[in-house]
């Protein structure tokens, strides 16, 4: 998940360079469904520092494996700057609540496109992490959000998909514009 560009040139332009790395919309990869990760070794741990040193750069909240082309269950999130970033392996929501509420998303693989989804407010999440130590994580509001942005891109689903007929329109047509 996005937030918005800098104001200083120079930190805008490091973000831009992290973008490159990022799969964008279009890329058939970011549509296909992730595969559970079952070997939890250095290799691992090391994707999941460059996909938090990314996310970080590129100034956003949350990243997930296939946006960097690795079809895979792996997240990363940082959704407080106060509070170091998480990294969870095969996350799966086991609960949402009834209430829901409509937040504002942007997304690192869909330019500056903000549109408004939908979400239930507050999740329970299993996972694992780089060990492979199983975790429980009782989110809500931005914290859940920003973990249900992320599982959604495992499985190929896009905020595009989340959002309303006309908000949807309206977005890639601004997208056709912007590409
Ligand atoms: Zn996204």
């Amino acid at each position: 998940m996005a937030e918005r560009a800098f104001e200083d040139p120079e930190r805008e332009e490091r973000r831009q360079r992290a973008l490159a790395h990022v799969r964008q919309f279009g890329d058939p990869v970011l549509r296909t469904p992730s595969s559970p990760i079952e070997v939890f070794d250095d290799a691992l741990r090391e994707e999941a520092k460059r996909m938090v040193e990314l996310m970080v750069e590129a100034r956003g909240v949350g990243l997930a494996a296939p946006q960097i082309g690795r079809l895979r269950r792996l997240i990363v999130i940082e959704p407080d700057p106060e509070e170091p970033p998480v990294a969870l392996v095969n996350p799966e929501v086991t609960w949402r609540s009834d209430e829901e509420e409509e937040g504002q998303e942007g997304c690192l693989s869909i330019g500056e496109i903000v549109v408004p989804v939908l979400r239930p407010v507050s999740i329970h999440v299993h996972a694992r992490d780089v060990s492979g130590e199983p975790v429980e994580i009782d989110a809500e509001g931005f914290v859940a959000r920003v973990i249900q942005h992320e599982v959604d891109h495992l499985d190929g689903i896009l905020i595009l998909d989340r959002t309303g007929a006309e908000e949807r329109k309206e977005a890639l047509r601004q997208l056709r514009e912007q590409g």
